[in-house]
């Protein structure tokens, strides 16, 4: 298996993975939703709500605030040596005190761990008007994504590598000239960058005398993360976790 980046931005990172199966691919997807833990809002208390909105509805909006994540300061509650009872190993405890008129952000949450604060300080909670009052007490957890799809640390999809085969008859000036991202090369086209590649593509490609085939065996990989962890970070927290169930998955086998 050989990886290959394509394309990096903040918010998409696309890979090209080769010679590999579509169940390890598969495997990796289902991983990064399911069992790369991060933190969020599990717990709230209000001491003041004045706000429009009720506590239960601004608690539902609490829990979904992507916040960055600290993987070596905090343990899953279920597997810190408190047992789950909650201390400073698996909880954080973050405030919030706001008085209207404003708008309040996910930025205006104070947290106690400068390393665990909300990932994206632009996201609303809620409207306060003049002289209304919210304040509440928040409590964050590790957690993951097959408890709570909050806890997921993105979102990861592929698609098969397509082959693009010309005919003789094949028109690439119109489709050059019909997509950006198709360029002439020898009497085919050429995918300009993998990551663009949609179906829009695939058609004008069927309509012009190109078929378009997909590979078994390599995958384009892209991951979309909300903002709690970098994205090196969640393949490499995915693969270890990968790692550690074949491992156990070994042991009970003997
Ligand atoms: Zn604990």
């Amino acid at each position: 298996m050989q990886l290959k980046l394509l394309n990096k931005k903040e918010d998409k990172v696309t890979f090209l993975i080769t010679d590999t199966e579509a169940y390890i691919v598969n495997a990796l997807r289902r991983m990064i939703i399911e069992e790369v833990p991060t933190m969020a809002i599990e717990e709230v208390t209000f001491s003041k709500n004045q706000s429009a909105l009720y506590d239960e509805i601004i608690a539902h909006r609490l829990g979904l605030i992507p916040l960055t994540t600290d993987l070596k300061s905090y343990n899953l509650p279920s597997e810190c040596k408190c047992k789950g009872k909650g201390c400073a190993q698996c909880q954080l405890k973050l405030i919030l005190e706001a008085k209207g008129p404003c708008t309040v952000y996910a930025e205006n949450i104070k947290s106690k761990d400068p390393k665990v604060k909300p990932a994206q300080p632009n996201m609303p909670i809620t409207k306060l008007l003049k002289g209304q009052v919210l304040e509440f007490e928040a409590i964050a957890v590790l957690g993951q994504g097959k408890d709570h799809t909050k806890f997921s640390p993105g979102l990861p999809y592929y698609k098969s590598l397509p082959i693009l085969t010309a005919s003789s008859s094949a028109n690439t000036k119109k489709i050059t000239e019909s997509s950006d991202n198709l360029v002439a090369k020898g009497k085919g086209v050429e995918i300009k960058d993998l990551s663009k590649w949609d179906e829009s593509q695939e058609q004008l490609c069927e309509d012009n005398g190109i078929t378009v085939e997909y590979s078994d065996t390599d995958y384009i990989f892209t991951i979309e993360p909300w903002g709690q962890l970098d994205v090196d970070k969640i393949i490499a927290t995915a693969v270890d976790i990968f790692n550690k169930k074949l491992k156990e998955f070994e042991k009970k086998l003997k």
